[in-house]
Protein backbone atom coordinates (compact mmCIF):
# COMPACT_ATOMS: atom_id res chain seq x y z
CA UNK A 1 0.00 0.00 0.00
CA UNK A 2 1.15 3.55 -0.83
CA UNK A 3 2.28 5.34 2.37
CA UNK A 4 0.27 8.21 2.04
CA UNK A 5 -3.08 6.20 1.21
CA UNK A 6 -2.26 4.29 5.11
CA UNK A 7 -1.50 7.62 6.38
CA UNK A 8 -4.78 9.09 5.84
CA UNK A 9 -7.02 5.93 6.45
CA UNK A 10 -5.19 5.58 10.15
CA UNK A 11 -5.65 9.45 11.05
CA UNK A 12 -2.95 9.90 13.85
CA UNK A 13 -0.71 13.10 14.54
CA UNK A 14 2.41 11.14 13.16
CA UNK A 15 2.60 7.84 11.32
CA UNK A 16 5.95 6.46 9.91
CA UNK A 17 7.14 3.45 8.59
CA UNK A 18 10.25 2.79 8.27
CA UNK A 19 12.53 1.02 5.84
CA UNK A 20 13.00 -2.58 6.78
CA UNK A 21 16.58 -2.71 6.57
CA UNK A 22 16.95 -0.24 9.17
CA UNK A 23 16.34 -3.15 11.68
CA UNK A 24 19.22 -5.57 10.36
CA UNK A 25 21.79 -6.15 13.04
CA UNK A 26 19.11 -5.91 15.62
CA UNK A 27 19.35 -8.52 18.51
CA UNK A 28 16.62 -10.90 17.70
CA UNK A 29 14.77 -9.07 21.39
CA UNK A 30 14.99 -5.82 20.13
CA UNK A 31 13.95 -6.81 16.78
CA UNK A 32 10.22 -5.36 15.89
CA UNK A 33 9.69 -9.18 13.51
CA UNK A 34 10.20 -10.75 17.33
CA UNK A 35 6.70 -9.51 17.88
CA UNK A 36 5.19 -11.06 14.42
CA UNK A 37 7.41 -12.98 12.63
CA UNK A 38 5.35 -13.23 9.47
CA UNK A 39 5.49 -9.14 9.83
CA UNK A 40 6.09 -7.12 6.46
CA UNK A 41 5.85 -3.69 7.55
CA UNK A 42 6.38 -1.82 11.15
CA UNK A 43 4.35 0.75 12.05
CA UNK A 44 5.13 3.95 14.73
CA UNK A 45 2.47 6.16 15.30
CA UNK A 46 2.40 9.65 17.46
CA UNK A 47 -0.36 11.57 19.13
CA UNK A 48 0.37 15.37 20.30
CA UNK A 49 -0.04 15.12 24.22
CA UNK A 50 -2.20 18.42 25.39
CA UNK A 51 -0.30 20.78 26.33
CA UNK A 52 -1.86 21.63 29.79
CA UNK A 53 -0.94 18.43 31.19
CA UNK A 54 2.67 19.60 31.46
CA UNK A 55 1.83 23.46 32.81
CA UNK A 56 -0.25 21.96 35.73
CA UNK A 57 3.23 19.86 36.44
CA UNK A 58 5.23 23.60 35.79
CA UNK A 59 3.25 25.28 37.79
CA UNK A 60 2.62 22.70 40.70
CA UNK A 61 -1.01 23.46 41.18
CA UNK A 62 -1.70 19.45 39.61
CA UNK A 63 0.28 16.33 40.07
CA UNK A 64 -0.59 14.75 36.51
CA UNK A 65 2.10 12.85 34.80
CA UNK A 66 1.47 12.04 30.39
CA UNK A 67 2.15 9.09 29.47
CA UNK A 68 4.24 8.21 26.84
CA UNK A 69 3.54 5.43 25.25
CA UNK A 70 0.00 4.96 23.00
CA UNK A 71 -1.65 1.64 23.82
CA UNK A 72 -5.60 1.96 22.29
CA UNK A 73 -4.88 1.49 18.59
CA UNK A 74 -8.39 -0.51 17.87
CA UNK A 75 -9.59 2.65 14.85
CA UNK A 76 -6.17 1.24 12.95
CA UNK A 77 -6.13 -2.47 14.09
CA UNK A 78 -9.81 -2.44 12.35
CA UNK A 79 -8.92 -1.08 9.32
CA UNK A 80 -5.76 -3.19 8.90
CA UNK A 81 -8.59 -5.97 9.46
CA UNK A 82 -10.78 -4.79 7.10
CA UNK A 83 -7.78 -4.73 4.54
CA UNK A 84 -7.32 -9.09 5.34
CA UNK A 85 -4.31 -8.47 6.82
CA UNK A 86 -3.36 -8.58 10.74
CA UNK A 87 -1.45 -6.63 13.10
CA UNK A 88 -0.01 -7.13 16.25
CA UNK A 89 -0.03 -3.44 18.53
CA UNK A 90 3.23 -3.35 20.76
CA UNK A 91 3.17 -1.36 24.12
CA UNK A 92 6.72 -1.52 26.03
CA UNK A 93 4.68 -2.63 29.55
CA UNK A 94 4.99 -5.87 31.75
CA UNK A 95 2.53 -8.51 32.65
CA UNK A 96 3.12 -10.26 35.40
CA UNK A 97 3.63 -13.48 35.14
CA UNK A 98 5.18 -13.72 31.00
CA UNK A 99 7.46 -16.77 30.81
CA UNK A 100 10.97 -16.16 31.25
CA UNK A 101 11.52 -18.78 28.69
CA UNK A 102 10.79 -18.76 25.04
CA UNK A 103 8.01 -21.11 24.50
CA UNK A 104 9.43 -22.89 21.28
CA UNK A 105 13.33 -22.89 20.05
CA UNK A 106 14.46 -19.75 17.67
CA UNK A 107 11.67 -17.45 19.81
CA UNK A 108 12.49 -14.54 22.37
CA UNK A 109 11.18 -15.33 25.72
CA UNK A 110 7.88 -13.18 25.99
CA UNK A 111 9.47 -11.17 29.01
CA UNK A 112 12.66 -10.41 27.16
CA UNK A 113 11.09 -8.75 24.00
CA UNK A 114 12.74 -5.06 24.23
CA UNK A 115 11.43 -2.83 21.20
CA UNK A 116 12.65 1.10 20.85
CA UNK A 117 9.73 2.46 19.85
CA UNK A 118 11.72 5.81 19.81
CA UNK A 119 14.17 4.11 17.75
CA UNK A 120 11.60 3.00 15.46
CA UNK A 121 10.16 6.65 14.86
CA UNK A 122 13.51 8.54 13.98
CA UNK A 123 14.10 5.26 11.27
CA UNK A 124 10.64 6.13 9.87
CA UNK A 125 11.98 9.97 10.03
CA UNK A 126 9.32 11.50 12.17
CA UNK A 127 11.68 13.36 14.51
CA UNK A 128 15.32 12.51 16.72
CA UNK A 129 16.13 12.24 20.00
CA UNK A 130 17.51 15.53 21.96
CA UNK A 131 20.28 16.21 23.76
CA UNK A 132 18.46 14.90 26.77
CA UNK A 133 17.07 11.54 24.62
CA UNK A 134 13.61 12.03 24.93
CA UNK A 135 12.13 11.80 21.31
CA UNK A 136 11.49 15.31 19.79
CA UNK A 137 9.25 16.40 16.35
CA UNK A 138 9.26 19.47 14.55
CA UNK A 139 5.71 19.73 15.21
CA UNK A 140 5.36 19.30 18.72
CA UNK A 141 8.89 19.15 20.42
CA UNK A 142 8.91 16.66 23.12
CA UNK A 143 4.85 16.13 23.66
CA UNK A 144 3.33 13.20 21.52
CA UNK A 145 2.80 9.78 22.65
CA UNK A 146 4.05 7.17 20.50
CA UNK A 147 3.16 3.16 19.60
CA UNK A 148 4.27 0.61 17.39
CA UNK A 149 2.94 -2.15 15.83
CA UNK A 150 3.82 -4.86 13.58
CA UNK A 151 1.65 -6.19 10.71
CA UNK A 152 1.63 -8.49 7.50
CA UNK A 153 0.45 -5.45 5.26
CA UNK A 154 2.82 -4.56 3.04
CA UNK A 155 3.44 -0.89 3.41
CA UNK A 156 5.54 1.55 1.22
CA UNK A 157 8.25 3.24 3.72
CA UNK A 158 7.76 6.69 4.80
CA UNK A 159 9.29 9.80 3.70
CA UNK A 160 12.63 10.53 5.35
CA UNK A 161 14.05 12.69 7.81
CA UNK A 162 14.28 16.43 6.67
CA UNK A 163 18.25 17.31 6.81
CA UNK A 164 18.83 19.50 10.17
CA UNK A 165 18.14 18.95 13.65
CA UNK A 166 15.37 19.66 16.02
CA UNK A 167 17.41 20.13 19.38
CA UNK A 168 19.05 23.43 18.94
CA UNK A 169 22.00 21.96 22.27
CA UNK A 170 20.57 24.94 23.59
CA UNK A 171 21.57 23.49 26.91
CA UNK A 172 18.98 24.28 28.92
CA UNK A 173 17.68 20.86 29.57
CA UNK A 174 21.15 19.95 31.36
CA UNK A 175 21.42 22.99 32.91
CA UNK A 176 18.20 23.26 34.88
CA UNK A 177 18.60 19.26 35.91
CA UNK A 178 18.58 20.02 39.85
CA UNK A 179 20.31 16.67 40.53
CA UNK A 180 23.03 17.15 37.79
CA UNK A 181 22.02 14.18 36.57
CA UNK A 182 22.15 15.18 32.87
CA UNK A 183 25.87 16.19 31.47
CA UNK A 184 26.50 19.40 29.74
CA UNK A 185 29.83 18.67 28.58
CA UNK A 186 30.24 14.61 28.19
CA UNK A 187 27.87 13.39 25.14
CA UNK A 188 27.95 10.46 22.97
CA UNK A 189 26.46 9.99 19.17
CA UNK A 190 23.84 7.73 18.45
CA UNK A 191 23.02 7.10 14.78
CA UNK A 192 19.87 5.42 13.46
CA UNK A 193 19.24 5.38 9.67
CA UNK A 194 21.24 8.20 8.76
CA UNK A 195 21.04 10.20 11.30
CA UNK A 196 23.46 11.46 13.82
CA UNK A 197 22.04 13.03 17.12
CA UNK A 198 24.16 13.56 20.29
CA UNK A 199 23.10 12.05 23.82
CA UNK A 200 24.08 14.03 26.52
CA UNK A 201 25.49 11.46 29.65
CA UNK A 202 23.16 10.79 31.89
CA UNK A 203 22.81 9.14 35.30
CA UNK A 204 19.81 6.88 35.29
CA UNK A 205 19.61 6.26 38.64
CA UNK A 206 19.41 10.07 39.63
CA UNK A 207 16.29 10.30 37.21
CA UNK A 208 14.58 7.67 39.00
CA UNK A 209 14.65 8.89 42.14
CA UNK A 210 14.18 12.16 40.65
CA UNK A 211 11.35 13.94 42.41
CA UNK A 212 10.33 16.78 40.02
CA UNK A 213 7.74 15.04 37.73
CA UNK A 214 9.36 11.60 36.75
CA UNK A 215 6.32 8.80 36.09
CA UNK A 216 7.19 5.39 36.47
CA UNK A 217 5.92 3.74 33.60
CA UNK A 218 8.04 0.91 32.98
CA UNK A 219 9.36 -1.83 35.72
CA UNK A 220 11.94 0.78 36.61
CA UNK A 221 9.92 2.37 39.30
CA UNK A 222 10.02 2.75 43.47
CA UNK A 223 8.51 -0.22 44.47
CA UNK A 224 9.14 -2.70 41.28
CA UNK A 225 11.05 -4.92 43.82
CA UNK A 226 7.92 -5.76 45.08
CA UNK A 227 6.39 -7.00 42.38
CA UNK A 228 7.48 -9.85 39.85
CA UNK A 229 10.95 -8.40 39.31
CA UNK A 230 14.40 -9.69 40.66
CA UNK A 231 16.46 -6.65 41.24
CA UNK A 232 19.68 -6.49 41.98
CA UNK A 233 22.27 -3.28 42.63
CA UNK A 234 19.18 -1.27 41.23
CA UNK A 235 19.03 -2.57 38.32
CA UNK A 236 16.38 -5.54 36.53
CA UNK A 237 18.32 -8.77 37.16
CA UNK A 238 19.57 -10.24 33.86
CA UNK A 239 18.46 -7.01 32.27
CA UNK A 240 20.05 -6.54 28.61
CA UNK A 241 19.69 -2.56 28.04
CA UNK A 242 19.90 -1.41 24.09
CA UNK A 243 21.75 1.57 23.58
CA UNK A 244 18.94 3.52 22.86
CA UNK A 245 17.11 2.57 26.04
CA UNK A 246 20.83 3.62 28.21
CA UNK A 247 19.64 1.88 30.95
CA UNK A 248 16.21 1.73 31.56
CA UNK A 249 15.23 5.75 31.85
CA UNK A 250 11.82 6.33 33.22
CA UNK A 251 9.40 8.94 31.69
CA UNK A 252 11.08 12.32 31.97
CA UNK A 253 8.53 14.14 30.00
CA UNK A 254 6.60 15.90 32.56
CA UNK A 255 10.56 16.22 34.52
CA UNK A 256 12.52 19.51 34.80
CA UNK A 257 14.55 18.35 31.89
CA UNK A 258 11.35 17.74 29.82
CA UNK A 259 9.91 20.80 30.57
CA UNK A 260 12.64 23.00 30.12
CA UNK A 261 12.90 21.41 26.39
CA UNK A 262 9.13 22.41 26.11
CA UNK A 263 9.65 26.16 27.33
CA UNK A 264 12.77 26.28 24.83
CA UNK A 265 11.01 25.30 22.19
CA UNK A 266 8.07 27.32 22.71
CA UNK A 267 10.24 30.20 22.55
CA UNK A 268 12.08 28.89 19.39
CA UNK A 269 8.54 27.93 17.18
CA UNK A 270 5.61 29.49 17.23
CA UNK A 271 2.94 26.54 18.60
CA UNK A 272 0.18 29.00 18.79
CA UNK A 273 -0.51 28.89 22.49
CA UNK A 274 -1.81 32.57 23.55
CA UNK A 275 0.60 32.85 26.73
CA UNK A 276 4.00 30.94 26.99
CA UNK A 277 4.44 27.72 28.48
CA UNK A 278 6.92 29.25 30.97
CA UNK A 279 5.67 32.42 33.30
CA UNK A 280 8.21 32.44 36.12
CA UNK A 281 11.02 30.57 37.39
CA UNK A 282 11.02 26.43 37.18
CA UNK A 283 10.67 24.58 40.92
CA UNK A 284 13.13 21.55 41.36
CA UNK A 285 13.87 19.49 44.39
CA UNK A 286 16.48 16.78 45.43
CA UNK A 287 15.55 13.79 47.08
CA UNK A 288 18.09 14.13 49.31
CA UNK A 289 16.52 17.45 50.63
CA UNK A 290 14.09 17.60 53.23
CA UNK A 291 10.17 16.94 51.88
CA UNK A 292 8.22 18.17 54.56
CA UNK A 293 5.77 15.82 54.37
S1 LIG B 1 14.60 13.20 35.16
FE1 LIG B 1 15.17 14.56 36.85
S2 LIG B 1 17.24 13.87 37.42
FE2 LIG B 1 16.84 13.05 35.37
S3 LIG B 1 17.67 14.58 33.96
FE3 LIG B 1 15.49 15.05 34.25
S4 LIG B 1 15.40 16.58 35.89
FE4 LIG B 1 17.43 15.59 35.96
S1 LIG C 1 16.48 21.59 26.10
FE1 LIG C 1 17.76 22.32 24.42
S2 LIG C 1 19.57 20.92 24.42
FE2 LIG C 1 18.00 19.97 25.68
S3 LIG C 1 16.97 18.56 24.23
FE3 LIG C 1 15.77 20.49 24.29
S4 LIG C 1 16.58 21.72 22.59
FE4 LIG C 1 18.06 20.08 22.99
Amino acid sequence: MAFEEFRKHVGYDLVGVPPMRCFDGLPPNEHPLSIFPDGKSVVVLGSRIRRGQFRSMEEGSLWQTPGRWLTGFDGVVRYIESQGYECVPYAPLDAAGMPKRPVRDGLCAPNGVRLSIEYVAVAAGLGELGYHGMFMTERFGIRQMLGLLVTDMEIEPSPPAKNGSICDGCMACAKLCPLQALSATESTPLDCNGKTMKLGAINANACRSCPNGVSGDSKYFAGADELHFEIENNQVKGEAKSKFARGGLPNRLAATCGRACIAHFEATHDTGYKIPFRVREPWGFRPDEERGW
